[in-house]
């Protein structure tokens, strides 16, 4: 499965995965998706929304099993993030199949579409619009840096976005949500765990920052008579990096356009997007609040105003706690994995406020993820695969 998947989408010169929503290589990943479907023979579908479904047993029996992930990526993104719980599902069900595990629920693998966010701008559409947590018109809304909107982009890709909503009736037959997802973090490579469970994930959200200055000459306008956005956007950078620090939160700009863009020309308008994330929702808003106001405050010295939009956020996620012990204690067949917050957001964060939902994380030892550096060892992989299958035995076999 790794082979097959490993040239999808990827840059030649960064070694990192391109894979967006809608586009071509979101396409070839939806059809290996397909093709393993298929050659397992699980009975394929492809939601309202565009998340794909492989099923064993009759998804009308109710109270499923479920478990997956994502197939997009970040610009530039790792092999693992998303695709290990994709291919781990499968390899899982490949594993039941192999133990002569009789299921007595059904069971499925998903893959979410748009789960990253690095196209439209808004993580997770795929599983919000399911779980009803994303209004339609405002995913009819979202554009990509080209101008084509979500509805555009589906249709291009053979999907029909007339289609899209909530679709309640298809989560009340999942009993159970399982993602396994490689770790951003290293919390397990340091406890020397191949895998462990997700207890909860921080709030966290995205904020686009205008800095309207005023473009002009940068060798006849005198330095007084500026008005240089990117001076209050750097000032922004540096209080983020201060302000998360003194909370123990999280910020980061990590993503700026600048207008005009000319190496000799003083910027009309910097934009950049603040990404922040905390252990509680409080601490989340002060942070973000501390930052906008030191935005604001060296906006007035620059002559350039500041507006500060928030474009998605998501709130604290605790897991269902019976099924996170559940989770963790099959995962270890008696002897619970580690059970570790997360920064990152993922579906299952968006699922848990519909199902009862827990997750797997296999070890990173680099701690590196969003990046071409990202891994995982075969072996934790393969230690993640039984892992899971013992969790979806557990929770379905019996
Ligand atoms: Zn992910």
């Amino acid at each position: 499965m790794w082979r097959d998947l490993a040239g999808i989408g990827r840059h030649p010169s960064s070694g990192g995965y391109r894979r967006f929503a809608w586009t071509a290589a979101d396409t070839d990943c939806r059809a290996w998706f397909e093709e393993q479907a298929r050659a397992r023979g699980l009975a394929y579908e492809v939601d309202r929304n565009g998340n794909q479904w492989a099923w064993l047993g009759d998804p009308a029996a109710g109270d499923a099993v479920v478990t997956g992930s994502h197939l997009d990526s970040v610009p530039d993104g790792g092999a693992f993030d998303g695709p290990l719980g994709v291919v781990s599902a499968f390899a899982a069900v490949d594993e039941l199949r192999a133990r002569g595990a009789d299921p007595n629920k059904p069971l499925a693998v998903v893959n979410f579409g748009d789960e990253e966010g690095a196209r439209f701008g808004l993580a997770c559409v795929g599983s919000r619009l399911t779980a009803g947590q994303l209004d339609v018109e405002r995913a009819r809304e979202l554009r990509d840096a080209d101008g084509v909107s979500l509805p555009q982009a589906m249709e291009r890709a053979g999907r029909d976005p007339e289609a899209i909503g909530p679709d309640p009736e298809r989560l009340a037959r999942v009993g159970a949500f399982v993602e396994l997802h490689v770790e951003q973090g290293r919390a397990l490579d340091l406890g020397g765990h191949p895998v462990g469970a997700a207890s909860a994930i921080w709030p966290h959200g995205r904020w686009r920052f205008d800095f309207r200055g005023e473009a002009n000459h940068a060798g006849t306008t005198r330095l007084e008579d500026r008005r240089d956005p990117m001076l209050t956007y750097a000032t922004t950078v540096l209080a983020a990096r201060k302000k998360a620090r003194l909370a123990g939160a999280l910020a980061t700009f990590g993503k700026v356009a600048v207008e005009p863009g000319g190496v000799n020309a003083i910027a009309s308008l910097v934009r950049g997007w603040l990404d922040s994330r905390a252990a509680d929702e409080q601490t989340l808003a002060e942070v973000v609040t501390a930052i906008e106001q030191t935005a604001r405050e060296r906006g007035q010295r620059d002559g350039v105003t500041v507006d500060v939009v928030r474009e998605s956020f998501t709130p604290v996620v605790e897991f269902a706690h019976e099924l996170r012990d559940t989770v963790a204690a099959l995962a270890g067949r008696g002897r619970p994995v580690p059970v570790l917050p997360t920064g990152a957001g993922h579906d299952a964060g968006i699922l848990s406020a519909r199902v009862p939902t827990a997750m797997l994380f296999v070890r990173n030892p680099t701690g590196v993820s969003h990046a071409p550096a990202e891994h995982a060892a075969e072996d934790d992989c393969a230690a993640g695969v039984t892992a899971l299958a013992d969790v979806l035995e557990g929770l379905a076999c019996r």
